[in-house]
Order: structure tokens, then C-alpha cells, then sequence
């Protein structure tokens, strides 16, 4: 079966500082996801996982596939794993500021303008009720890029929507450096995207 383990950060922990600051980072890094991870393989195990062998993108897509015993274990720990792995890969340290490319059009067509689609984002990041995330996903139904967001560690897979881009507004992504200022980590957050990684994504769509 399938085992899932922590992936390395494609930067140090203090490289985002200083808006995540390093000791989040950390914490978020190998004790949350570390969790996720755990609680990922630790399910699988307990329902079969020789049976469900595809990558949990998949199997998020496909809930139904997973015995119902083990389904919200699977939504929660998968998940988690699955949405902090982007996470990670969508920030980097040496910012660039705007997509570029076909999402740079893509954002015009369906937000008018990058300004407007960060106004959005950011609004809707801001206004979720307690746990969750806010995502740029890919909606391969109507072939559109549209703004959602997610309560606790539901995925983008799970409504059959592909995740280009990611918030964690969870309070430990956050709440060390912020307190229970979520407006003011979204606004330092724009800093920090990799727009090169998001537009590759989004371009392997295509
Ligand atoms: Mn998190």
C-alpha cells in the first residue's frame, strides 16, 4: 500500500519571514502535517490500503470508493496531507508578484483583473468561519478557474475541482505571529506566492 510521508519544504523555515514567521512554520511543518501524514496511513491501513492503491487526489475525488467506516478519517487526515503539501509548494520566498501566462489571462477574463481576483480571494479568506481554506481552483466541468472555499481539511478533490492555489486560514497557520488578526496574515500571504508554481499548474491543465 501507499505510505505517505512528510515532504521537505522546498525552503527554510524562517525563509518566509517576515510574514510566517519561523517558528510557525516549524510547528505547522512537523507536528501538524506530521499528523496528517500519521493519521493518512494509519486510516488507510486500518481500512485496506493494498485496496486503494491510487494517490489521495484520487481517492478524495472518489469518496464513495472508501468503505464508510473509514470515509471522514479519509476526507480529514487525506486532506490535510494532500492541502498542506500544496501549501507549501505555493509560497516561496523570492516572490514575483503577478502570475504571468495563460492564468494572468485567465484571472482577467474571470476577475477582471488581478487586483480585483486578490480582493476577492482575500474577502472570501477572511470571512470563513472557523477552520478552513481558500482556494484558486481549476473547474474542469465548466473549464473555468473559479475562488471556493473549504471548512476544516475538506480538498478541492473532494468536489471534483482541481486546487491551483491555497490559504490555510486554520488559527496554527497564523496565530503565534497574528493572534486573531487573520486580515492582516492574508494581506502579508500575497508576499509570498510562488506564481511560477501556480501557473505551471495551471498550464499543465491545458
Ligand atoms: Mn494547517
Amino acid at each position: 500500500m501507499v505510505r505517505y510521508e512528510l515532504p521537505r519544504l522546498p525552503y527554510d523555515y524562517n525563509e518566509l519571514e517576515p510574514f510566517i514567521d519561523s517558528m510557525t512554520m516549524e510547528i505547522h511543518h512537523k507536528k501538524h502535517h506530521q499528523s496528517y501524514v500519521d493519521g493518512l496511513n494509519k486510516t488507510l491501513e486500518s481500512i485496506g490500503g493494498a485496496a486503494h492503491p491510487k494517490y489521495i487526489s484520487a481517492i478524495l475525488s472518489d469518496l464513495s470508493s472508501v468503505p464508510e467506516s473509514g470515509r471522514n478519517l479519509i476526507n480529514f487526515f487525506g486532506g490535510g496531507f494532500e492541502n498542506h503539501k500544496l501549501f507549501w509548494e505555493t509560497m516561496t520566498p523570492k516572490n514575483d508578484g503577478v502570475p504571468g501566462g495563460k492564468l494572468e489571462d485567465a484571472i482577467d477574463v474571470y476577475f477582471n483583473n488581478f487586483d480585483n481576483f486578490k480582493k476577492n480571494f482575500s474577502e472570501k479568506a477572511i470571512t470563513i468561519q472557523g477552520s478552513g481554506w481558500c482556494w484558486l481552483v481549476f473547474n474542469p466541468t465548466y473549464n473555468k478557474i473559479e475562488i471556493i472555499t473549504s471548512i476544516n481539511q475538506d480538498s478541492p478533490w473532494i468536489f471534483q475541482k482541481t486546487p491551483l492555489l491555497g490559504l490555510d486560514v486554520w488559527e496554527h497557520a497564523y496565530y503565534l505571529k497574528y493572534q486573531n488578526r487573520r486580515p492582516e496574515y492574508v494581506e502579508n500571504w500575497w508576499n509570498i506566492v510562488n506564481w511560477d508554481y501556480v501557473g505551471n499548474r495551471f498550464d499543465e491543465l491545458a
